[in-house]
């Protein structure tokens, strides 16, 4: 495989190119090659790329206070978790850098509750195509088939079931558990969304058994589905919600959120060197005052309206799948195992498209896309996709 790089590890496979700068919906490579960006720096980059907001805000925080300490509390600090707790309608907030350090520090949340209020039950229930981040314990906890076997041995305490299917709801060990944790809308494994009645089943069950739901937000909430949260969409509050990417919008922020009855970590049982640092505060702040703006939500259910109803027809006469997902995480199937094409070809033509599984398509592009980006879009995939399939 060519590499551009003798220094850097290889860790994947990346097209021959090198971006270089981004503007809005737009990256830029260093031949100066535009592309209209529909994974939006991998359902990161809600407000596109380098939008003024952030980029003020960061020059501003930047001159006042990066770093002042994990053992102090810093003006950002406060606001950001006042601000974060308001929105998302949870008590408390942690914060950290990772989507996988959020949801490390929900397990241990769970595991202390589980010792101190279930007699010692430490297992957590998870969903098979679920996705929960890299660390050896988030990876554990990540329902892939294709980490089965990878970094022996993993962090003991995770059982897998199926979404969506009642009959597991029956079959976890409820009396070991000290939470059940999904994505609300699994979305690297390929957009799909949790049944409303099953998942409403399941929040009733937990509460029945004494036992935590924690929701993964990391890549449905901050306004992704077309409501600020996936717990808002289901009407379902978790005991935990943990986010990340679009919270930072580019910069690393993460937050694991709880109930008030959860605050039950003792001084030295949580932490973190970044944990509410002072530019990532500035950001999150700033990015949950963008959020609240009206027209933002509004666009993107206007979006994935749209984008239904330009694509759906083409997707019936090729023999693809229906679109699945809400908001702007989306994503169909084609009637082969070709998605990979797609997305090079796309590529080629100057759209960033994402194939999560080797059949299926993800759209996940910044939420500030407009109606005419959509077209722009539309204009490479329907050619492209019409080409591939006939
Ligand atoms: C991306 C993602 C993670 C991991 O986030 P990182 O910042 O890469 O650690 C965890 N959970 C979900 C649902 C994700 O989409």
């Amino acid at each position: 495989m060519p590499q551009l790089s003798n220094s850097l590890l290889d860790i994947t496979v990346r097209p021959e190119i090198v971006m270089s700068r981004g503007e809005g919906m737009y990256l830029f490579d260093s031949q100066g090659r535009r592309y209209l960006d529909f994974i939006g720096g991998w359902a990161v980059n809600s407000f596109g790329h380098s939008p003024d907001f952030l980029s003020k805000t960061l020059h501003e925080q930047a001159k006042t206070l990066i770093n002042a300490s994990p053992s102090f509390y810093s003006e950002g600090m406060l606001a950001f978790a006042d601000k974060i707790t308001a929105i998302s309608g949870m008590d408390r907030v942690f914060c950290s850098s990772t989507g996988a350090e959020a949801n490390e520090n929900a397990i241990k949340i769970a595991r202390k509750f589980g010792a101190t209020k279930k007699e010692g039950a430490y297992k957590i229930a998870a969903f098979k195509g679920g996705f929960h981040g890299r660390t050896i314990t988030a990876m554990a906890l990540s329902g892939k088939d294709k980490w089965k076997d990878l970094y022996e041995p993993k962090t003991p305490g995770f059982v897998h079931f199926e979404l969506n299917n009642f009959d597991d709801i029956d079959a976890m060990p409820w009396d070991e558990l000290c939470a059940v944790m999904l994505e609300p809308v699994q979305g690297e494994g390929g957009v799909y969304p949790a049944d409303p009645v099953w998942l409403h089943a399941l929040a009733e069950r937990c509460k029945k058994e004494n036992t935590l739901l924690i929701f993964d937000e990391v890549q449905t909430g901050m306004g992704r589905l077309g409501e600020f949260f996936a717990s808002h969409l289901y009407d379902i509050t978790p005991d935990i919600m943990t986010l990340g990417k679009g919270v930072g919008a580019g910069f690393p922020l993460a937050a694991t959120l709880t109930t008030e009855s959860l605050n039950i970590m003792e001084p030295g049982e949580l932490g973190g060197t970044y944990n509410g640092n002072s530019l990532a505060m500035a950001v999150g702040i700033a990015v949950v005052e963008e959020l609240q703006k009206p027209a933002f939500i509004a666009n993107v259910k206007d979006r994935e309206a749209q984008l239904r109803s330009e694509l759906t027809p083409l997707l019936e006469s090729l023999g693809c799948s229906a679109i699945r997902g809400h908001g702007l995480l989306l994503a169909f199937d084609l009637p082969q195992a070709r998605a990979g094409e797609l997305v090079q070809n796309c590529l080629e033509k100057g759209l960033i498209l994402n194939a999560p599984q080797p059949a299926s398509i993800r759209l996940m592009p910044p939420l500030i896309c407009s109606e005419e980006h959509v077209l722009e879009m539309l204009d490479v995939l329907e050619p492209e996709l019409t080409k591939l399939l006939t």
